[in-house]
């Protein structure tokens, strides 16, 4: 068969797993967690299900969770939204993939962010509309706002951000948000905006949520990630929040699409969130987990680039060869029993920087014996 998209594989997610397995390596490569959901958390979902919450709940999200998330946001980015501005989803990826879905038609041009996660390219290219690149700045992977708006065409549909940023842990900050506004203002783009590190933010600094924005908040859709935020990527729990006008398109393919969500663990996170540091202790506990990784790693040759947020930790390793990062990657994997995420993937262009990206949401016994593997190259 003639295939939709000839130039894609399969996730370099999913091949470094694997390979990581195949070799019986350490696997910091695909981003998630070694240790486990809260008990509390899993008792909760049981709880439910033998409660026999478990036929099709409402299309948009059970309606506990929903005024769970508008409550959550109201708390962290104070400002006040409806429940029907909440939209309960398969993870944050289904989020994505409906919002480019309903909003980009063909023909259209999106900007991202170079490097993007790579999920990106591909939805927008199945709306037989166009990823425009724009790189960030190589030494601290900030947004050139002034390249953005020299990329912006009569063609330009959206503008894809996403903070705190994968793969490089960089964070946007407010000045990154009023020049969105700028660029944005008095004309008809849309902008997604990724947050779903938005609960791992270091030293300190604030995760600025475009729902802050009041300008940007009415041309905008902003995703998150429950499996990031509870340790539980395999649960597939995500939202995202739009005004009702782009909500009203966006519906349309979610019930389509999954329809609805797994309905026990959507009343269990209702109940979880209730509580706000169950969200608001993650920060820390991840920082703390980046410092050990680093200080185990003080006298490698690797050269770690400042991860300001996310789980995962970018090191420099040109110290050590000069090998292709993904050729690096494999033979990480294979030879040294470490495996990482070649950075090269997430470029539009392939630009390598020979830099690899190490996640780090892992017990310190694991980071301890991948910094043992590490430091003597
Ligand atoms: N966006 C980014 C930037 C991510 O890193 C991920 C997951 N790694 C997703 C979206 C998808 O999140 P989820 O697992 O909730 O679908
Ligand atoms: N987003 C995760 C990462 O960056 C991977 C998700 C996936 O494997 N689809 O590692």
């Amino acid at each position: 068969i003639e295939s939709k998209l000839p130039n894609v594989g399969i996730t370099i997610f999913t091949k470094m797993s694997k390979m990581a397995q195949d070799y019986g390596a350490i696997n910091l490569s695909q981003g998630f967690p070694d240790f486990d959901v809260a008990p509390e958390l899993i008792d909760r979902v049981h709880y439910y299900m033998k409660k026999g919450m478990n036929q099709y709940p409402p299309m948009a999200g059970v309606a506990s969770l929903r005024t769970a998330i508008a409550d959550k946001v109201q708390r962290c980015y104070d400002v006040t939204i409806k429940d029907t501005e909440v939209l309960v989803t398969c993870g944050a990826i289904e989020a994505i993939f409906n919002s480019i879905g309903a909003l980009v038609h063909s023909g259209d041009e999106v900007i991202i962010m170079n490097p993007a996660y790579d999920a990106y390219e591909v939805i927008i290219n199945l709306q037989g509309a166009k990823a425009v690149g724009v790189n960030l700045r190589p030494e601290d992977y900030s947004i050139d706002w002034e390249a953005v708006e020299q990329s912006v065409t009569a063609k330009t549909r959206m503008i894809i951000i996403n903070s705190p940023h994968n793969p490089s842990g960089a964070i946007l900050t407010e000045d990154d948000l009023i020049a969105l506004e700028k660029i944005t203002e008095g004309t008809e783009i849309l902008v997604l905006s990724d947050e779903v590190y938005e609960h791992i933010v270091f030293d300190g600094q604030e995760h600025h949520s475009v729902l802050r924005s009041e300008k940007l908040r009415k041309r905008s859709v902003a995703t998150f990630s429950f499996g990031k935020t509870f340790h539980a990527t395999g649960w597939r729990l995500g939202c995202l929040v739009a005004p009702e006008s782009l909500m009203a398109e966006i519906v349309k393919i979610h019930q389509y699409n999954t329809f609805t969500i797994h309905a026990p663990s959507q009343y269990a996170v209702a109940d979880y969130l209730a509580i706000p540091d169950n969200y608001l202790s993650i920060s820390s506990m991840y920082q703390q987990k980046r410092d050990f990784f680093l200080e185990a790693l003080k006298d490698s040759k690797f050269k770690a680039i400042q991860s300001n947020g996310t789980y995962f930790q970018l090191l420099d390793y040109s110290q050590i060869n000069d090998k292709p990062d993904i050729e690096m990657a494999e033979w990480l994997t294979k030879e040294v029993g470490v495996a990482a995420i070649p950075t090269s993937v997430f470029y539009q262009s392939g630009e390598d920087r020979n830099v690899l990206r190490f996640c780090f949401a892992k017990n310190e016994t694991t980071l301890k014996a991948a910094a043992e593997k590490l430091k003597d190259l």
